[in-house]
């Protein structure tokens, strides 16, 4: 039995007929570049998120990059980012020239805390970077308020939650991504909807602003050979489209398969004195891209260990605060101190979850984590 983080080959064996034959389309029609699958899938992406317009791109991090670049996000600004994320957020922050403001998460959801933006922004802030981490929704509604009140965007970093929803307290609820003034997601192959190398996409309501989105992401150029804007070339290929328009069909299957995988987790392991389970927040769904437990008492490392002898694998997600990465901590700022972010990245483990793990592997799982507490009280 052989158990890993994430099983792309087994998931590619279940759907190998449906993707092969895509695969084949694209490859004898030859239009590999903006061929008909890439508006395909745009539009019934469009459809699922209910987001007016999706625009294709090359991955995530161009995607945020691009998302910054339309909203006029310069030298001269202030964006407001997570402490305990991906590094994506604060690298597109930077490569637009703006100042990355970092703010602590809340270690119960993971995600920014609503209740330290207010005291984070300057004349020069512009925008919030919310990242929807592990499966599960920021809480937007107070996230909202401040951004209403100080006149900022929202860009939602939605790498991580494809699929999940937002509930508002007055009972209306809307799919992530499609909050912000724009929304980027990466089809990275882990991810909850996910490609066969690089891709990503950006989402917005403005239609102004998609037409800026579209021009960037493609040389600035208005009709062929004609460039009205320094842009770039950031695109997602025919064949990644081909294959994202069989992985559509089956993303709610994935993420209904992962949510399961994560209950047996939230059942199993409650016993375990030591542990923090991951907290499912009522006001977001939750996909369940990463199983992130914490460890207590200093024994996360050893517990990783414990598992890697027995052939689990398990992964840090994240080693450091952001504003402690070498590249990032003469250029973030900080509000107050990101002590929970510090916390987490000595107690987070992420476990084994995705759409191929069988009851067996899991019960493995669980049985070394239950032995690994019990032998050493
Ligand atoms: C993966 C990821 C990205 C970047 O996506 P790429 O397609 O790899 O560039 C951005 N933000 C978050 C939170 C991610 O997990």
């Amino acid at each position: 039995m052989k158990i890993s983080m994430v099983d792309l080959g087994g998931q590619y064996l279940r759907l190998k007929d449906e993707i092969d034959a895509a695969v084949q389309d694209v490859c004898t029609k030859g239009t590999y570049i903006n061929g008909a699958p890439v508006k395909i899938f745009c539009e019934r992406l469009a459809s699922c998120l209910e987001a007016p317009h999706v625009i294709p791109c090359g991955n995530g991090t161009d995607a945020l990059r691009i998302a910054l670049q339309t909203l006029r996000i310069g030298p001269e600004n202030d964006v407001i980012v997570p402490s305990f994320t991906y590094i994506a957020p604060l690298e597109a922050v930077a490569s637009v020239g703006a100042s990355p403001v970092v703010v602590d998460v809340d270690p119960k959801s993971f995600n920014i805390n609503p209740n330290l933006i207010e005291r984070a922004i300057t004349a020069r802030t512009k925008a919030i970077i919310v990242v929807h981490l592990f499966g599960q929704s920021c809480d937007m509604e107070p996230i909202q308020r401040i951004a209403d009140k100080y006149r900022l965007y929202i860009v939602e970093d939605n790498a991580q939650s494809l699929g999940a929803s937002y509930m508002y307290s007055d009972g209306v609820s809307k799919k992530l991504g499609a909050i912000g003034i724009i929304g980027i997601t990466s089809f990275f192959p882990t991810k909850p909807l996910a490609c066969y190398g690089d891709g990503g996409a950006l989402f917005t309501a403005d239609s102004d602003l998609a037409e800026q989105i579209r021009l960037l992401a493609n040389h600035g150029q208005t009709e062929k050979y004609h460039h009205k804007i320094i842009g770039c070339n950031s695109r997602l290929d025919t064949v990644q489209a081909a294959i994202l328009n069989v992985k559509l069909n089956h993303l709610e299957a994935f993420n209904e398969r992962r949510i399961r995988v994560a209950d047996r987790y939230n059942h199993d392991l409650k016993s375990c004195p030591e542990l923090v389970l991951p907290e499912k927040f009522p006001y977001s769904t939750h996909v369940y891209h990463q199983y992130t437990i914490r460890v207590l008492n200093n024994k996360r490392n050893t517990l990783k260990t414990y598992l890697a002898e027995k052939g689990i694998p398990s992964n840090i997600y994240y080693p450091l605060p952001v504003h402690e990465q070498e590249a990032y901590k003469w250029v973030a700022r900080l509000s107050s101190h990101p002590n929970e972010a510090k916390k987490l990245c000595n107690e987070v483990l992420s476990l084994p979850i995705h759409t191929e793990m069988t009851n067996e592997m899991q019960t493995f799982i669980i049985e070394s984590i239950q032995h690994f507490f019990s032998s050493r009280l």
